[in-house]
Order: C-alpha cells, then sequence, then structure tokens
C-alpha cells in the first residue's frame, strides 16, 4: 500500500496509522492541510474491506474538509479520521477510549467530530481520553432548539438557504412556492430539509432505505413516496441528493430531468468531469462541499462560545457564496465545482513570500 504516491495522497501533511493490541483498534487520522487552522473533520467507523480502501477514504475525506472549510471562510484546516471495524459489532468503551488517547497524541493538529458510524456519545467516550473533540456540547441549536452537538440541524439550514440561490440563479425566482423536488435520503439532513422545502411551499418526492421514514414524509409533508433510481428521472426543478456519493454518475446522468442539483450528500460527483458535464446539459450543480458546510460553520462556533445567531447568520452566508461561485461560473466559462475549488485554494494554499 503506497502512501506517499497514492493517488489521493494531494500533498497531505501527515498520516498517522494506530494499532492497539489490547483494544484491536486500527485507525488512520489524516492532515490535509493546518494552513488555516487545526484539521477539523469526522472521525468515520465502516468495516473497509482492507486497509487500502480505509486510506483511500480517509485522504479523500480529509482533503475534502480542507475545502470546505476554506470556501466556509473558518479559520480550520482538513483532516479526517477511520477507525477500520463494523460500528455494530467492534465498537466499544475500550476501543473508543483508544481512539481518544491517539487522537490526543497528534496534540490538537487534528479535532475529531462525529461522521457515519460514530455517534455524539461515542465522541463523549473519546473526549475521556482528550480534549481534541468537537461537537459534544450540550448547547442551544442554530434553530433555537436544544441540540447535543448535532450538527444537521444547521447542515440541513445550509442547504436550503444555498438551494434558494441556487433556484434564484437557474429559475430566476425568489420563491420556492410551487418548487418540484425530489430528495434523495430522508436521515438527519434530508428530513429536516424536506421539512424546510415544504414549509417554503415545495411539492416533495422522495424516497429512503426505510419506508417508516418515507411514510412520514408521505404523511407530515404531503410528500410523493418514490422506488428506487426512479428518484433519477422525475420531471422535476431541483434534485438534492442526501444520502451516500458519487450518486450523479455515468447511469444517472442521462436520466436526469432536473435543473438543479443541490443537496446535502458529500462528493456527489463520481469524477470531477462531471462538474463539466452536468453544465454541458443545462444543468446548475451547487457544489456539495460548499452547500452542505453548515455543520462545520456550527461546530466552530461551539469551539469558540457558542452564539446561536452569529452561527445562523454565517450558515446564511452560503448563499451569498454560492451566488458568488455562479456568478464567476458564467464570467470565467467554468464549471460552478471547479470555480468552487479554485476559491478554496486562493485561501489555503500558502503563497511563497
Ligand atoms: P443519515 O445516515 O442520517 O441519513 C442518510 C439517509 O439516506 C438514511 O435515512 C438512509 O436510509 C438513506 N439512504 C441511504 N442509501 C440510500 C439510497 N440508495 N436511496 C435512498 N435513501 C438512501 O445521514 P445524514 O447525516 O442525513 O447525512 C446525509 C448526507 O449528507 C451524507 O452523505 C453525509 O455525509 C452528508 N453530510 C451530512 C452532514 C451532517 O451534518 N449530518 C454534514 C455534511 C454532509
Amino acid at each position: 500500500m503506497s502512501v506517499f504516491s497514492h493517488p489521493d495522497f494531494d500533498q497531505h501533511e501527515n498520516v498517522h496509522f494506530c494499532f492497539d493490541p489490547e483494544t484491536g483498534l486500527k485507525a488512520i487520522i489524516a492532515i490535509h492541510n493546518t494552513n488555516l487552522g487545526p484539521a477539523l473533520g469526522g472521525c468515520r467507523m465502516y468495516p473497509y474491506a482492507n486497509d487500502e480502501q480505509a486510506l483511500r477514504d480517509v485522504l479523500r475525506l480529509s482533503r475534502g474538509m480542507t475545502y470546505k472549510s476554506a470556501v466556509a471562510e473558518l479559520p480550520l484546516g482538513g483532516g479526517k479520521s477511520v477507525i477500520i471495524g463494523d460500528p455494530r459489532q467492534h465498537k466499544t468503551e475500550h476501543l473508543l477510549r483508544a481512539m481518544g488517547r491517539f487522537i490526543d497524541q497528534v496534540g490538537g493538529r487534528y479535532i475529531a467530530a462525529e461522521d457515519s458510524g460514530t455517534s455524539v456519545p461515542d465522541l463523549r467516550t473519546m473526549a475521556l481520553e482528550t480534549k481534541h473533540v468537537s461537537g459534544i456540547a450540550d448547547r442551544q441549536g442554530i434553530d433555537g432548539k436544544p441540540a447535543q452537538g448535532d450538527p444537521s440541524p444547521a447542515t440541513a439550514y445550509g442547504v436550503f438557504v444555498g438551494l434558494k440561490a441556487a433556484v434564484k440563479q437557474q429559475l430566476g425566482s425568489d420563491s420556492l412556492s410551487g418548487l418540484k423536488v425530489a430528495i434523495q435520503g430522508l436521515g438527519n439532513v434530508g428530513y429536516r430539509l424536506a421539512r424546510h422545502l415544504h414549509e417554503a411551499g415545495a411539492e416533495l418526492w422522495v424516497c429512503d432505505l426505510y419506508a417508516e421514514q418515507e411514510q412520514r414524509a408521505a404523511e407530515e409533508f404531503n410528500a410523493t413516496i418514490v422506488k428506487g433510481s426512479d428518484i433519477f428521472s422525475l420531471p422535476v426543478d431541483l434534485f438534492a441528493p442526501c444520502a451516500m456519493g458519487a450518486v450523479i454518475n455515468a447511469d444517472t446522468l442521462p436520466m436526469l430531468k432536473a435543473r438543479i442539483i443541490a443537496g446535502a450528500a458529500n462528493n456527489q460527483l463520481w469524477d470531477e468531469t462531471f462538474d463539466a458535464r452536468l453544465q454541458e446539459r443545462g444543468i446548475l450543480y451547487a457544489p456539495d462541499f460548499v452547500l452542505n458546510a453548515g455543520g462545520i460553520i456550527d461546530i466552530h462556533y461551539e469551539r469558540s462560545g457558542y452564539d446561536a445567531a452569529k452561527s445562523r447568520a454565517h450558515v446564511e452566508r452560503i448563499a451569498d457564496n454560492l451566488s458568488a461561485i455562479f456568478e464567476r461560473s458564467s464570467n470565467e466559462q467554468k464549471p460552478p465545482g471547479d470555480v468552487a475549488l479554485r476559491i478554496a485554494e486562493e485561501r489555503f494554499v500558502l503563497k511563497t513570500p
């Protein structure tokens, strides 16, 4: 397994490997770039088929965090960690505490948060061993309701406000009333996004792996339930991927009828070429790492003395960021994802004197 010559290495500052024989912990912490601040990113636990898969995932996710925080104008760098194992079988208090000690050894250059396979209680267990854990405080959330560190309400709100900027750009409308939206995934973020959209008068089509989530959305938001891959080909205005990555790919692209892609999922494009391919088809893509930054923004404010109003105002700037990206994209005749990457690089790459 190569590291320095790995296709996703991309000038990572540090890649730490950890093995703890007592608990069986096998983990990797990747720190992509700390030019703007300490590397903050989730700790994922996943039953990777092999070490190579785990390394690839952590490198890609870590790099993504650098870009996400830079575009969101946060004083944070990019990093991520992965624990190799099945969270349903291998997660124990001892293992989580060993992960906490591992994070502690990195000395604050990496700060962990929740990710898939880990929860706020898991992060709190790690915090028994290290102070370099975030998103775990009992506090008021962005919506004024009690929040136990869960970034999802802020993520959903950020996607909602950003999505409005995309609608304005592509359809010339300030209103979401009557907008036809397809949402794939009704989890922590997708469900909340559906609520925002319903309250704004949008008409919804939804799908999830869990029938009870779909049923709830049908009852609460008058949403129409769609099965499987039908979600891609609906004659809607906007498609919001809120489940997993790589959903915009060679199979789905020809199916899309939506004029806007704007959702919460990380790494929605199969690869960066799909940015231009969407543009060629006249579909406006709201770059995922710009749109879904609400959670990391909210975690940043938790770390610096929580102020719900300040956090909310910063999340709302996602709309301005996107409008600026769309404008530059049209001026420079470059796809929006590419423009967003360049804007991030202009912020985090150290200029040589
Ligand atoms: P979640 O696990 O709570 O929800 C995901 C939902 O998608 C689940 O209900 C699942 O059943 C459903 N799903 C999975 N595969 C599906 C499929 N093929 N078709 C339809 N539904 C499917 O996750 P979440 O926290 O809501 O995050 C959603 C996405 O947003 C993820 O890609 C995540 O990485 C990204 N994201 C989340 C946050 C956050 O604050 N939670 C922040 C940034 C990005």
